[in-house]
């Protein structure tokens, strides 16, 4: 293969990650579904725990795609994060957005901490909590953004500077922006880690992790991470992912207008109450969102003015939006996080922070926008004007926090699917 790096964002997702043909002139690469190697190949392929060729042209192409020299590919997002905390030791501090990813959450709080690693949570998007860093000086700073379901942008350099000062690790959940439209090495992140399920498998038919970095002792930890703790997907899957990422750029194009055009439509739609969308100029983060990110991707939270009975009444009523957990396929998904990804959070925490009951999640997919458009518009009319007030007196007599689980802890926001 021919390509440079100096070659453009579609053309490394192109050409990177093909090889492997051996004398068939095969053009896309074949599936390597085997465990184990002959011993001394040229390849130096042992056993597929450890590296596997469809592993090594996803984790070449991803690399590339995040301007990184390394990239580790793992099973999920969840065991790309496993593999990075599992460095960690016991007495370190990792000092964490509050709004991380429930499933980071709940490896930290209820994995980690057995083995005395402590967390530390903070609204991150406030500069004044940055002070922390240097108060704390974590082993790791774990960020997000934008962070799941408020949308929140964080400042990825003015937050890795900060942490440069003592020494600390930053590692940035880079799912819901996708390389195409946020690279966290270039503002100063030592790790990227995505869950490459979403938008850069962007099918839906796999599940998949990837943590890119320049930094060479993390390089090392993270591959005896892939194979001393089990980490490594299928070779197939990584075959899917390597597949999927090629029209990354494409499909992100494509997610992002879609979901810009339903946001300002939204916010003028009646019986909406809010819309939070980065690249909108009402997103408080909206300056900092336009320097960090080519575009606002396609999760786009709307808040209704309805309860929950009414906001779920909505969802059903939807024809292409399926009201499932995940995001970042081809295809539209809808999800209520009351009732759906953070349930288990109290109901006074989940308002506190502004996930109201009418509270909906969007994952705007690739379909053509006027059929989007009018799918929400047809499904709000009919629970908003037909019976949402009713819905509403209903729900208003119920107290929330009898059907809520509590969860233990109400510090994080994060889900915990
Ligand atoms: C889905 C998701 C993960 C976990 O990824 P899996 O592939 O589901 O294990 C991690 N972080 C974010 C932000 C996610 O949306």
């Amino acid at each position: 293969m021919t390509t440079e790096n100096k070659d453009g964002f579609s053309t490394r997702a192109v050409h990177k990650g093909r090889g492997f043909a051996g004398t068939t002139g095969a053009v896309m690469p074949p599936v390597f579904m085997t465990s184990t190697f002959q011993k001394d190949n040229p390849d130096g392929f042992d056993y597929t725990r450890s590296g596997n060729p469809n592993f090594r042209l996803l984790e070449e192409s991803l690399a590339s795609l995040e301007g990184a020299q390394f990239a580790t590919c793992f099973a999920s997002g969840v065991s790309a994060i496993t593999a990075v905390i599992s460095c960690l030791k016991s007495g370190d501090v990792v000092l964490a957005e509050e709004n991380i990813y429930g499933c980071t959450y709940r490896l930290l709080e209820r994995v980690f901490n057995k083995f005395g690693l402590v967390t530390r949570y903070f609204d991150l998007s406030q500069p004044s909590h940055w002070e922390e860093i240097r108060r704390q000086k974590p082993a790791v700073v774990w960020l997000e953004s934008p962070t799941n379901p408020l949308l929140k942008v964080l400042d990825i350099a003015g937050i890795s500077a900060v942490a440069a000062g003592v020494g600390a690790t930053v590692v940035v959940d880079n799912t819901f922006a996708s390389p195409y439209l946020q690279r966290p090495l270039e503002l100063g992140a030592t790790l990227s880690l995505s869950s490459t399920t979403k938008y850069v498998n962007g099918h839906s038919d796999c599940l998949g992790g990837i943590v890119a970095t320049n930094d060479t002792t993390w390089h090392k930890r993270m591959r005896f991470a892939q194979k001393s703790l089990g980490l490594q997907p299928s070779p197939f899957d990584a075959w899917l992912t390597t597949r999927g990422q090629r029209t990354l750029a494409l499909r992100m194009e494509r997610h992002c207008a879609n979901a810009l055009e339903l946001a300002r439509w939204l916010e003028t739609r009646r019986g909406v109450r809010r819309v939070s969308y980065p690249f909108l100029p009402s997103h408080p983060q909206y300056e900092l969102a336009r320097r960090q990110m080519k575009a606002g991707s396609g999760i786009l939270v709307a808040e209704f003015d309805c309860s929950t009975e009414a906001a779920l009444e909505f969802c059903r009523k939807l024809r292409l939006f399926t009201l499932a957990e995940s995001l970042g396929g081809v295809e539209s998904l809808v999800c209520h996080p009351p009732t759906m990804t953070h349930a288990q959070v109290p109901a006074e925490v989940r308002h506190k922070v502004g996930i109201g009951d009418g509270l909906i999640r969007f994952s705007v997919g690739i379909e053509d926008v006027e059929d989007l458009r009018h799918d929400i518009d047809q499904a709000l009319t009919a629970v908003l004007e037909a019976g949402g007030t009713k819905l509403r007196r209903a729900s208003a007599s119920a107290s929330p926090s009898q059907r809520e689980p509590r969860a233990k802890k109400s510090r994080s926001i994060g889900s915990s699917q």
